[in-house]
């Protein structure tokens, strides 16, 4: 278990709890999400460690590693994870990444690089899971590899990083962003996309919000806490983007988790996103773009 004594973002030690969220897609334990008195920084108390944490992910419901076509939920899921994948395409093909080479980090069954390597990026995989390592390699001739390998990879050899709902994940967050500053080309870009606390889904459905997903997100990132993070490791914040599917997407798991009809949170998704529309993009997940700084 993992106890923080101080802010993993600024190193402040006093903090207050801001919200208790239970586990309800394996464990059904509580725990607490502290904010940093500093910086604010939204963080997961008391979390299972690296060793620990592999039990906490075995649940049948944990869709992003599986591959069910099993009924309407996962056909619409399916239809919605095409159109973010030429959504995704279009956002770093707009960047001005100095060369085509991009690792995707915690990469799930491998659709993301699978679409990047068919659009002429050369790209590299790493996903923790060997399961879907094999249906990556299965499916997509893609050979993912252990996330342990970005600590052996060569100084400035890729261009772009992305992290799909992935970097909330990580047990070592510092120790992630200084290989990232460090493995990307000078002007190279990190493109980090993960839930929103600020968003209005978030706010109205409070602890039962399914995005908290306690003990497996460790960090609750806002739009100023990933850039504080950013800045403390030499990269400048460039842009926030929205999200638009996800407010649906989670709110329909948060009814479930009121164990009330899952359809019915289409329509708190529509009010989420009419709310972002008026109120600087909040939406429910928010991908960030951050940039390593060009050489001078
Ligand atoms: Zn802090």
């Amino acid at each position: 278990m993992i106890h923080y004594t101080y802010c993993p973002v600024c190193d402040h030690t006093e903090f207050k709890v801001s919200l208790k969220a239970k586990d309800h897609t394996v464990s059904g334990e509580e725990f607490s999400i502290l904010q940093c008195q500093n910086c604010n920084f939204l963080f997961t108390q008391d979390v299972p460690d690296q060793q620990e944490i592999g039990r906490y992910y075995e649940s049948e419901n944990y869709v992003s590693h599986t591959d069910t076509k099993k009924n309407l939920f996962f056909r619409l899921y399916a239809q919605v994870r095409n159109i973010t994948l030429q959504q995704k395409l279009q956002l770093i093909n707009r960047l001005s990444a100095p060369t085509k080479d991009l690792l995707d980090v915690g990469s799930g069954t491998g659709y993301f690089p699978a679409y990047m390597q068919k659009a002429g990026w050369k790209t590299k995989a790493l996903e923790p899971s060997s399961t879907a390592r094999e249906v990556c390699l299965r499916q997509h001739n893609i050979q993912a590899q252990d996330p342990q390998a970005i600590y052996a990879m060569s100084p400035e050899s890729v261009s772009v990083i992305t992290l799909w709902h992935v970097m909330e994940h990580v047990h070592d967050l510092n120790g992630y962003f200084s290989r990232f500053f460090s493995i990307l080309k000078p002007g190279g870009f990190l493109v980090i996309a993960v839930p929103n606390p600020e968003s209005y889904d978030a706010k109205s459905f409070g602890a039962e919000w399914a995005a908290w997903d306690v003990p497996r997100h460790l960090y609750h990132f806002t739009p100023a806490t990933m850039k504080r993070l950013a800045e403390k490791h030499g990269f400048s914040m460039i842009q926030t983007s929205p999200m638009w599917f996800d407010a649906l997407y989670v709110s329909m798991l948060s009814k479930e988790i009121q164990n009330r009809s899952k359809w019915s949170g289409l329509l708190n998704g529509l009010a989420s996103n009419l709310y972002a529309l008026t109120n600087k993009g909040q939406t429910s997940s928010l991908i960030y773009i951050i940039q390593k700084p060009k050489a001078k």
